[in-house]
């Protein structure tokens, strides 16, 4: 059995220490110590940074670390490259557990762009009057700005500032809430991360019912490594490199 450290902060990271638990691994998550209240999980947790690669690269000797699991979320865009040069420094075998992105499917209206920073501008080319912002605390503050639109923030705590109207919630949401969500607040545009999975995804089905366009932000570049798109297929990779 393997000494492993993964990088949480998704759903799959609380699901995937479950797993390597049951499968006997001593396994500790790392959680960058966004959230002020994480949800429980098997194994241990540390928080906070490591102090970049150095310092990841360091908690991986001091603590004879076997193998390294990256499995913070796909709009996360430092750490997936620290955890591919941290490894090689140390010598640990690492991978990325990263969920398949969504595809628009018939009837959906979507509205791509790069960056969260280009959906204000996707927003006004949109004349986009009420807008769902379910993108995340930090990410929504991009909006703040945007004095011409009304806008409907979700999160797990609240955003700086009074320029939006919050719902504070922690997913998974189910498809009537999501459209109930957006019929009570006659929202128009919706803006999301291509996040993927299935914990929110029912609120693009409720865009889709709903008639509500979708400006979707593309995933940030990923490192060339190793990578899964399940839970099982890591958990099997690990028992592998146990053996
Ligand atoms: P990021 O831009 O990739 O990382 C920024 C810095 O935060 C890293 O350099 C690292 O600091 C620290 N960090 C990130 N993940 C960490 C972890 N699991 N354990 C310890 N330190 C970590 O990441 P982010 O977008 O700020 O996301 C932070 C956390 O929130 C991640 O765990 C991610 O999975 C989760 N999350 C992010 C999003 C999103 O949309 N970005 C959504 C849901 C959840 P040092 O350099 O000091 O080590």
């Amino acid at each position: 059995m393997a000494r492993i450290l993964i990088l949480a902060g998704t759903t799959e990271a609380t699901e995937l220490a479950a797993a390597l638990v049951a499968d006997g691994h001593e396994v500790t998550s790392s959680l960058a110590g966004v959230t002020r209240s994480p949800s429980p999980r098997a194994g241990a947790v540390r928080r906070g940074g490591f102090g970049g690669v150095v310092g990841l690269d360091a908690y991986l000797r001091d603590h004879d670390i076997e193998v390294l699991v990256d499995a913070t979320h796909p709009f996360a865009a430092v750490m997936p490259f620290h955890a591919v040069d941290a490894a090689a420094a140390s010598g640990v075998p690492t991978c990325r557990l990263l969920r398949a992105p969504w595809t628009p499917v018939s009837g959906d209206a979507w509205h791509p762009v790069p960056t969260m920073e280009a959906a204000p501008d996707e927003l006004r080319r949109l004349d986009a009057r009420r807008v769902f912002l379910a993108v995340g605390r930090q990410s929504a503050a991009v909006f703040a700005e945007c004095a011409d639109m009304w806008f409907l923030v979700r999160a797990i705590e609240p955003p700086a500032g009074e320029w939006a109207e919050v719902v504070l919630q922690r997913g998974p949401f189910g498809l009537d809430d999501e459209i109930a969500l957006l019929r009570e607040h006659l929202v128009d545009t919706m803006v999301v991360k291509n996040s993927g999975g299935t914990a929110t995804s029912a609120k693009l089905d409720a865009a889709r019912r709903c008639g509500v366009r979708v400006v979707v932000v593309e995933r940030p570049p990923q490192p060339d490594t190793l990578t899964f798109e399940s839970v099982s297929a890591v958990a099997q990779w690990c028992q592998r490199l146990s053996k």
